[in-house]
C-alpha cells in the first residue's frame, strides 16, 4: 500500500516534469508572425521629397502629369510660388531645404563656397539633432545636390534617371527610410538643350517621364500605407523656370522666379494657395516629422 502510493506520487512528479517541459515551449510552429502595426497604433510619419530640376510653372500645366494630377485632392499646391533670388540650382535648393533665403544660407551662385549652413542647417540635420535613431536618405544624379543635406544614413549619385528610380524603389521595398530626398535633374538638361518653354515638346516630354518615374514611386508609397501603418508625406518642386535656354540671372522673369510645389499626405485636404514661398516647405517637412520649429531661425511657415 506504501509503496503502490509512492510509486502514484512519482507518477505524478513525472508527468507534472513533462507538462512543465511543455509550456516553456512557446514557439509553437503555428505561430503567425504579423509585421503590420495593430490598430490603434499611432501611424510611422515619412517624407519622401521629389526635387525635379528646373520646371517651369506653365510648362508643368501643360505637360500631361496624371501621377501629379492624381495627389492634388489630398495636397496644399501652388503654381505660383516665389523661389527667391539667384535663380541658379544651388542657391534655390539651399533654400528649400535650409528653410531660409540666399541673405542667410549666403549661396548667390553653383558653388558652396559662400555657405553659412553650419548656422542655418539643412531638413536633415535638424531631423537628426531631434531625433537621433532616423533612417535618411539622399539620391541624385547631380553631385552638388548631394552637397545640400547632411547627416544621411544613406546617399547616392546615379548615373541615369532609370537606374535611380529602380535603387529607390528597392529601398522602399527593403528598408525605407524615414526622409528620402531625391532629385531629377532632367528636365533641366532637356531645357538647356530645347528651351524651357511649354512650345518645347522635348522640354515637356521630361516632366512627362519625370512624372512616370514619379508614378512608380507613388505606386510604392501607397503600397506601404496599406500594408505597414505608414503615413507619407509626399513633396514635389523644383528650384527654378526658365526663358529660353538658361535661368541664371533672371531674378526678375516670372517664368524663372515663380514656381510651383505639390505637398501631400493621405489625409490633406486640397488646398490651392494663389501666393506661396518655396521656404515653407521645409517647416512643413519638420512640422510632419514631429520636429518643433521653435528656437528655430527659419523664413517660412508650415503649410498646415
Ligand atoms: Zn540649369
Amino acid at each position: 500500500m506504501v509503496l503502490r502510493t509512492t510509486k502514484t506520487v512519482l507518477f505524478g512528479l513525472f508527468l507534472g516534469t513533462l507538462m512543465l517541459i511543455g509550456c516553456v515551449d512557446k514557439f509553437r510552429p503555428k505561430k503567425e508572425i504579423r509585421t503590420n502595426c495593430p490598430q490603434g497604433i499611432e501611424p510611422i510619419r515619412k517624407v519622401l521629397f521629389i526635387g525635379w530640376d528646373g520646371v517651369r510653372s506653365d510648362a508643368l500645366l501643360m505637360a500631361d502629369t496624371p501621377h501629379l494630377d492624381s495627389l492634388l485632392p489630398n495636397s496644399i499646391y501652388s503654381f505660383n510660388v516665389d523661389r527667391g533670388p539667384y535663380t541658379v540650382s544651388t542657391p534655390g535648393w539651399s533654400s528649400i531645404l535650409h528653410g531660409v533665403w540666399p541673405d542667410k544660407h549666403g549661396l548667390t551662385e553653383n558653388s558652396f563656397k559662400k555657405n553659412r549652413y553650419d548656422e542655418y542647417p539643412d531638413l536633415l540635420t535638424l531631423l537628426r539633432k531631434h531625433k537621433s535613431v532616423l533612417g535618411l536618405a539622399t539620391l541624385s544624379n547631380w553631385d552638388a545636390f548631394l552637397q545640400i543635406t547632411s547627416e544621411e544614413t544613406y546617399a547616392q549619385r546615379f548615373v541615369t534617371d532609370p537606374e535611380m528610380v529602380g535603387d529607390a524603389l528597392r529601398i522602399l521595398n527593403e528598408c525605407p527610410p524615414d526622409v528620402m530626398l531625391l532629385h531629377f535633374d532632367f528636365p533641366d538638361a532637356s531645357g538647356h538643350e530645347f528651351g524651357f518653354s511649354p512650345s518645347s515638346l522635348e522640354y515637356l516630354s521630361s516632366i512627362e517621364i519625370t512624372d512616370n518615374y514619379m508614378g512608380q514611386l507613388m505606386a510604392k508609397v501607397k503600397e506601404r500605407e496599406a500594408q505597414y501603418n505608414e503615413e507619407w508625406m509626399v513633396v514635389l518642386t523644383t528650384d527654378h523656370g526658365g526663358e529660353g535656354t538658361g535661368h541664371g540671372g533672371q531674378d526678375n522673369l516670372q517664368q524663372t522666379r515663380r514656381v510651383w510645389y505639390v505637398v501631400r499626405t493621405p489625409t490633406l485636404m486640397q488646398n490651392l494657395i494663389n501666393d506661396g514661398k518655396i521656404v515653407d516647405l521645409m517647416p512643413t517637412m519638420l512640422t510632419w516629422m514631429n520636429c518643433p520649429l521653435s528656437g528655430l531661425t527659419l523664413d517660412g511657415n508650415s503649410l498646415y
